[in-house]
């Protein structure tokens, strides 16, 4: 605000006081320069309080203008109620003593004393309060006499504001979280309760020293390097470090470190703050574990397993060198559940789990994919193909042997177990971790097909393989409706080469294509499912051709076989099923025999039992397939109802060649001549292996020596031609 054109001329008081020989009027323009420039407002009053003078600042402070002000009194300007009536009270003549608060006791005290100084608050033109430092002086003439008041006032906003701020600082101080204030050499000046309580460094302890004394050294050089370069650039840094407390335990924070400088801008302190995240870190560290581990073994689980593969396969394509996938499946696992328990199933995953971990190197990961299958993947295999092939296969060895080693069960007992291996190898991104996978199951389905306990690789002509078999699954959904599979028989014979009956055996035609053997497609269909259409369709065929052999007199009394597979077996509506088939044509159940595997005998005992029992009301009768290739002993056997026994054709092989063979082959017919089982020995191709069979005690024979499998028109013919 500029001075007001209007403003007289300060005459000066009568009692200024001047250095003798000074010109008077050269010292009143010093003296009202001095007041109009002064950074403080300055108000004269009489002593009724009506303004005489009112400075630069003053105006500027209080916002009005000098003709708004002088003449007028100061309480009805610039002072707030309260203070006016105070005022009023003075002018009637109280004495300063009566006045007790307010502008009252204010100026009371300057009566008293001639000065007083306090903290006040001035109304300023528009309303606003203005915070002020006042002096107020009482005004006299020569004689002595009061003839005003003087009031001098700077504004304390600023003041009032930082010491609001310094509370505010102060009651932060306190707060839950560690404070630690350095100078900028780093040196610790201030500490706050958070901190010991945090730290277990006293204040006293704390200051003085270096924000060092706190290193846990689990961060780097590097890591402090880069906080430090932040810190400078930005004046700021925050983030996780590990720390150490005076008891020397190590626990993670979150810490904030703020730069601070003064008003040149130099550097002159580092606010730290920073809180204890252990607990937080406990419960990311269960949050990861849970979303990342097997909760049964503790080992990376499937997830993990192909983020690492991921990682693997980037990590490789900068070094160039192999890595490899092996899946592990458990042989046989679900039986050992069945029969032993979950309990017994859990402890033997954590064990095979335990052995994993003590096979692999440091470095690689083993894991568990779910149920029986596990995983381990190697890598830095070098760069040679050849030789990655043969590290991975020699681990896979070890792991191979790990596990068949006898696991030891919690009720003493040994438990035998064996594992198939698939491997794939890998080198940076030749091929995506979805086909690297897949690749590692394949061959570890190729292990399981050639007998399990075994490791295969995986190779292109397995892939090729694998196409083939998609195609052939395609194929296979659409062989029913097209008519596309025959039923050919091939005939059993009794030691005089009389015939018994006949097997049915099942082919697949497709069109344009070679025909098909069971062996290659039956256990696809078994697979998708599709086993229960051609089963029930095989089923339908078999009972029509009986039906028509019942009709013959040379055919009339042969037994007709049919295979039937455990998952076809397991159907609930099975019975129903053979017992329609069998109504439909008018077939004599009695001439209708169903050959099962041993691999159904390991499920559930007593429902297998009674759904043969069911059959057998029916007239049915049962023949078990492929002896001596699965696990049951022929005391097991007895449980459930066989009338006839069917020697594998592995043993029959090699009968004449291999004494172990023909031990094996002599003890199953005369074990199974004593519990009055009907043996028959398959693929029989050789008089040698007859004669041995027959010398042995076995009574029926099939094989290529008495007749390939073969259409039933030439089933019929033959059978005709025969003698009877
Ligand atoms: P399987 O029931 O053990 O049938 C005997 C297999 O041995 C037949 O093979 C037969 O052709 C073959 N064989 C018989 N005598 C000889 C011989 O002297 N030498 C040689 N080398 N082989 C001989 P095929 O027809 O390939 O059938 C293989 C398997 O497929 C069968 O084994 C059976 O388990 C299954 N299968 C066949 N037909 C059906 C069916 O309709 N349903 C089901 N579920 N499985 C079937
Ligand atoms: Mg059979
Ligand atoms: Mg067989």
């Amino acid at each position: 605000m500029s001075q007001d054109p209007d403003s007289p001329q300060f005459c000066c008081a009568a009692n200024i006081h001047v250095a003798p020989g000074t010109a008077l009027p050269d010292l009143c323009a010093i003296q009202y320069a001095i007041l109009e420039n002064a950074g403080y407002s300055i108000i004269a009053t009489d002593v009724a309080g009506t303004i005489l003078y009112f400075n630069r600042a003053a105006q500027q402070m209080l916002g009005y203008a000098w003709h708004e002000v002088v003449g007028r009194e100061t309480p009805e300007l610039f002072h707030v109620e309260d203070e006016v009536v105070a005022k009023a009270r003075m002018r009637a003549g109280a004495s300063a003593t009566d006045c007790s608060s307010g502008f009252d006791a204010l100026i009371g005290r300057v009566l008293a004393e001639g000065r007083d100084e306090g903290d006040w608050v001035y109304v300023r033109k528009d309303g606003s309060r203005l915070h002020v430092h006042l002096t107020i002086t009482t005004l006299r003439d020569a004689t002595g006499k009061l003839i005003g008041f003087l009031g001098i006032a700077s504004d304390i906003g600023e003041r009032l504001r930082m010491e609001q701020e310094l509370r505010v600082a102060a009651i932060a101080f306190e707060s839950q979280a560690a404070i630690m204030v350095t100078d900028a050499g780093q040196r610790i000046l201030r500490v706050n309760p958070a901190f010991t309580k945090l730290t277990g460094y006293s204040a006293d302890e704390a200051v003085g020293q270096l924000p060092s004394m706190l290193k846990s050294g689990r961060q780097d050089r590097s890591f402090y390097q880069q906080m430090w370069h932040e810190l400078g650039e930005t004046g700021h840094w925050q983030g996780e470090i590990w720390n150490r407390r005076k008891s020397g335990e190590i626990y993670p924070e979150w810490l904030t470190i703020s730069a601070v400088h003064d008003a040149e801008g130099e550097l002159s302190h580092y606010v730290s703050t920073f809180s204890d995240i252990s607990n937080l870190k406990v419960a990311e560290s269960e949050i990861h574990h849970l979303a990342f581990y097997d909760p049964l073994t503790s080992l990376p689980n499937r997830r993990l397993l192909l983020n690492r593969l991921d990682k693997a396969c980037q990590a490789t394509r900068r070094s160039a060198e192999y890595g490899a996938l092996l899946f592990i499946d458990l042989d046989h696992f679900k039986t050992l559940n069945d029969t032993l328990g979950h309990d017994v199933g859990d402890q033997f995953l954590i064990e095979v789990a335990n052995r994993l971990k003590l096979s692999i190197r440091a470095g690689d990961t083993a894991a568990r994919q779910g149920g029986d299958e596990f995983a381990v993947m190697l890598d830095e295999l070098g760069l040679e193909p050849a030789a990655a092939a043969v590290l991975a296969e020699n681990l896979a060895e070890k792991i191979r042997g790990e596990l068949l080693r006898p696991f030891r069960l919690a009720d003493g007992s040994e438990h035998y177990g064996s594992a198939s291996i698939g491997i794939s190898l890998f080198r940076g991104q030749d091929k995506s971790v979805e086909v690297l996978v897949k690749q590692a199951d394949i061959a570890l389905y190729r292990a399981k097909d050639a007998g399990r306990n075994a490791i295969r690789f995986f190779d292109n002509a397995m892939q090729t393989a694998l196409d083939e078999r998609a195609a052939l699954e395609a194929g296979l959904r659409c062989a029913l409706v097209r008519n596309e599979f025959r039923l050919l028989v091939q005939p059993q014979v009794d030691t005089t080469g009389r015939l018994l009956g006949g097997e049915c055996l099942i082919r697949w035609q497709p069109p344009g294509r070679p025909q098909v053997l069971p062996g290659d497609f039956i256990p696809l269909a078994e697979e998708s499912g599709l086993i229960a259409p051609i089963g029930a369709w095989v089923l339908d065929e078999a009972c029509l051709h009986l039906r028509r052999w019942a009709e013959n007199e040379a055919t009339r009394d042969l037994y007709l076989s049919v295979n039937v597979s455990a998952s076809q077996f397991r159907q609930a509506e099975f019975v129903e099923q053979v017992s329609a088939a069998l109504q439909r044509h008018g077939a004599d159940p009695a001439r209708l025999k169903i050959e099962l595997t041993e691999s159904l005998l390991l499920d559930d005992v007593d429902r297998v039992v009674a759904k043969m029992q069911a059959l057998q009301r029916l007239g049915v009768r049962f023949s078990l397939d492929d002896f001596g290739t699965g696990y049951a002993s022929l005391a097991y056997l007895k449980r459930f109802p066989f009338e006839q026994l069917k020697v594998d054709r592995s043993f029959v092989r090699d009968i004449a060649s291999d004494p172990d063979d023909a031990a094996i082959v002599s003890a199953i017919v005369a074990m199974g001549n004593t519990l009055r089982l009907n043996v028959v020995a398959e693929g029989v191709e050789t008089e040698e292996q007859h004669a041995f069979l027959v010398e042995h005690g076995c009574r029926c024979f099939q094989g290529y020596l008495f007749g390939r499998p073969m259409p039933f028109t030439d089933f019929a013919a033959q059978a005709g031609s025969l003698p009877r």
